[in-house]
């Protein structure tokens, strides 16, 4: 006789079903957290499912970089403190918090509108160059770094948006690609060690 399986109640399966979209999250992952969320205290669950249902409505993008803010003012095109002449071109919102983390960068954001993949039908209409060349002219900005992935996407918007900038007479550079802190060159791919090696500095 075929064993019969034991189905979960179904609010705790769409529960798993919804956890499972989350990045890294498999099935195991899915069902450890749903229990866990059982034992949760109501007013926890309360106020995550309060988080969940506004945060869409909360969070929204600064007009001008297209930062996340969940306030009037976006906090880094309103920060006193902050060096104007600089814009750093960033492919997502969340890149700014990685960049912002090193401490090593204190200029204005711009999030592109995404990156070029003529395949994807992804074409310079895409980026909206326009706004970005507003940005430059209005902020008087003096320098320009791009900060997108290595990867053909990025590297392929990255060149194009070199031309575009140069054309506009500013000076454009791109994060260096290079051999991680404390690895040996042994367990460095070869793309990376060629990079590196391209984009050598003297010292
Ligand atoms: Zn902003």
């Amino acid at each position: 006789m075929l064993k019969t399986m034991a189905k979960y109640p179904s609010t705790l399966a769409q529960l798993i079903a919804f956890l499972k979209k989350l990045p890294g999250v498999g099935t195991k992952t899915a069902e450890r957290f749903a229990f866990q969320l059982l034992n949760w205290q109501e007013s926890d669950l309360h106020a995550l499912s309060t988080l969940c249902a506004q945060l869409k409505k909360k969070i929204t993008k600064c007009p001008d970089c297209h930062c996340l803010t969940d306030n009037e003012v976006c906090p880094f095109c309103h920060q006193a403190m902050r060096d104007k002449a600089q814009l750093c071109i960033i492919a997502s919102p969340r890149d700014a918090y990685s960049i912002e983390e090193t401490g090593a960068y204190r200029g204005l954001y711009h999030v592109l509108g995404g990156l070029l993949s003529p395949l994807d039908g992804k074409t310079p209409e895409h980026l909206h160059l326009d706004q970005l060349k507003k940005r430059i002219t209005t902020l008087q900005i003096k320098e320009i770094i791009i900060a997108l992935d290595s990867t053909l996407e990025g590297d392929t918007t990255a060149l194009f948006l070199k031309e575009q900038i140069q054309e506009w007479g500013l000076p454009v550079s791109r994060l260096a690609f290079g051999i991680p802190i404390g690895s040996s060159l042994d367990f460095v791919d070869g793309s990376t060690l060629a990079r590196a090696l391209t984009g050598r500095q003297t010292f």
